[in-house]
């Protein structure tokens, strides 16, 4: 059992971290203020092959595995939440539902695009009406002739209103409930296809969290994904990924507050000395430093059984549980030790303690994870 990061793994994870600092870090809060999607990092990662991570060259992509593809999204979100939700999303999400369920047509025509930012990716499950219960989605896909014909709306599509290409789910089979569900390519341009309302946000707000309208949007019969009836089961196992790079999200927020709150405690001084000096204070520090390394250890662990073609429900949704929950007590606890420095935005404690959250609710909450994992326990 090998705990440690090999010399590749090492330097990306450093390559990333001096991108993300030199590129990301001096325009974090203007971005987050006037909520602005940065379009040119996203360009730039796709450069940097940092878009495909975990696809093989064959299809443009790095070839690298999900070890790699968490390390990258650790260390953008570590500086900003916002640039790792938007890679995550797209990758995670929109691209493998693509590469696992796609025929080899369909791969070759939308991954080599989207492994480079060529093209930006979402992915629609969510609807008005169904959140947790995914299963109940109302979207409809009808065959006419040579068409499939969408109606319906997604809601909460990350990158909604920036993707060329968006993966949806829609009902084809009302009878047959979640055996009814299939999945549809959609390129942005559609007739029939808009993107709805941008929501204003709490956290991660230079990413976009949109919502796709369809109305009686056609799209070629070759444009469905994976077998008719099995988008909701692809769309689970999207997920096991999926739930893996939250994970990450999660980690590389609650590392970033923690670093934050470790060197404003050695700055700030009370009483006549450095905060950090306080028992109060350090064993807090403590207390995310050991948390922290836990939730890194269950997200690689997720990640190198992944990359070793092993099913990862169970590891997944614990990973995803245990990272947004040690990340959302990571940053109330940088917020704490900066004080009243935690609750203004000089420092970066509190856009921390605002994008978490989303950790906790996104590609299933913390409920549902907890749901999922005793399902698996008991499933025996
Ligand atoms: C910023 C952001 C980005 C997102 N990006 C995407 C995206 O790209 N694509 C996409 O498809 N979706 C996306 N989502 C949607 C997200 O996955 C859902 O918000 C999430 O699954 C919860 O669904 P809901 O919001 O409808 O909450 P609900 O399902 O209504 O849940 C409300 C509350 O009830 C609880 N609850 C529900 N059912 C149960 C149960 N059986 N047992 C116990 N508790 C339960 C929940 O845990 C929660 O606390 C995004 C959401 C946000 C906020």
């Amino acid at each position: 059992m090998d705990f440690l990061p090999n010399d590749e793994q090492l330097q990306l994870k450093k390559s990333v971290r001096e991108f993300a600092e030199r590129e990301i870090l001096p325009h974090v809060m203007e971005w987050d203020e006037v909520s602005r999607f940065p379009c040119e990092i996203v360009k730039e990662l796709g450069r940097l092959g940092l878009m495909g991570v975990i696809f093989p060259q064959e299809y443009g992509g790095s070839g690298m595995g999900y070890v790699e593809y968490v390390t990258t999204i650790e260390e953008l979100s570590r500086v900003d939440g916002s640039i790792g939700i938007i890679v995550a999303a797209h990758t995670s999400l929109c691209s493998n539902h693509i590469f696992i369920a796609g025929a080899e047509e369909q791969k070759r025509k939308y991954i080599p695009r989207l492994a480079t930012a060529e093209h930006i990716g979402g992915w629609g499950l969510t609807e008005p009406g169904s959140g947790s219960d995914a299963g109940s989605a109302r979207m409809t896909a009808v065959r006419k002739g040579n068409k499939w014909v969408l109606n319906g709306t997604k809601t909460f599509c990350t990158n909604g209103h920036y993707a060329d290409v968006v993966v949806v789910i829609a009902v084809t089979d009302k009878a047959a409930h979640t055996h009814g569900l299939s999945a549809f390519i959609v390129e942005k341009g559609t007739k029939g296809f808009r993107p709805g309302k941008k929501e204003n946000k709490l956290g991660l707000r230079a990413s976009d969290t949109s919502e796709l309208i369809f109305e009686d949007c056609e799209i070629p019969l070759e444009n469905l994904l994976g077998k008719e009836g099995d988008g909701f089961i692809d769309a689970m196992r999207v997920l096991d990924g999926g739930r893996i790079s939250i994970a990450a999200l999660a980690l590389g927020m609650a590392q970033g507050a923690y670093e934050s709150a470790l060197k404003y405690s050695k700055q700030r001084k009370q009483f006549g000395k450095a905060i950090s000096e306080f028992q109060a204070i350090q064993w807090k520090l403590a207390d995310m430093a050991t948390e922290i390394e836990a939730a890194r250890l269950l997200t690689v662990r997720a990640a190198d059984m992944k990359d070793k073609g092993m099913k990862t429900t169970l590891e997944s949704s614990m990973a995803k549980l245990y990272a947004s929950e040690v990340a959302v007590r990571c940053a109330n606890e940088g917020v704490q030790i900066h004080g009243g420095y935690g609750f203004v935005k000089d420092y970066p404690a509190e856009k921390f303690y605002r994008d978490v959250k989303l950790c906790t609710i996104g590609e299933g909450t913390s409920e549902i994870q907890r749901l999922v994992i005793a399902r698996q326990l008991l499933k025996d």
